[in-house]
């Protein structure tokens, strides 16, 4: 069996579509998702992890990126830079899935990595660029 977590981005037009149900349906492959937002120009972001065998996993992927949706490799990852953080919280306005947020009464700006979607807004919204893409690994399907 092969495992894989995937970053799916889909396109406005597309975003309502059951498409990843045909994974399990057309590919035999077992979906397992870990987060889903919706952005506000209203594309969708989906991490899940997907598993099945090789063969299978290569034909979803082309399927999803037939029905126009960008597939990336999840061994991409946001990191703060706590060294660059200003606690501004311009980040915390854009952020779609709460991982950036405001603590109070400190006012200190948090980061829960274990809600980021990668949907990677909060990166061009930082003035000092502490939020940052960190590529764990070469591999893009799209
Ligand atoms: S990439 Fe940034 S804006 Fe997107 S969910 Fe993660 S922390 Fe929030
Ligand atoms: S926008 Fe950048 S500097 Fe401001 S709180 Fe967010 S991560 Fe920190």
């Amino acid at each position: 069996m092969y495992s894989k977590i995937l970053i799916l981005r889909f396109p406005k037009t597309v975003v309502r579509n059951p498409i990843v149900c045909g994974l399990t349906r057309d590919y035999d492959l077992i979906f397992n998702i870990l987060n889903a937002t919706v952005l506000p120009r209203k594309e969708g972001v989906m991490v899940l992890e997907l598993t099945g065998t090789r063969k299978n996993f290569r034909d979803g992927v082309n399927y999803l990126k037939s029905h126009g949706v960008h597939v990336q490799n999840a061994a991409r990852e946001i990191k703060r830079n706590n060294r660059k953080c200003t606690d501004c919280g311009a980040c915390t306005a854009v952020c779609p899935t709460g991982a950036l947020a405001v603590q109070r009464p400190e006012m200190k700006v948090v980061f829960d990595q274990k809600k980021c979607s990668v949907c990677e807004l909060c990166v061009p919204a930082c003035p000092p660029r502490a939020m940052e893409i960190r590529p764990m690994s070469q591999t893009f399907f799209a």
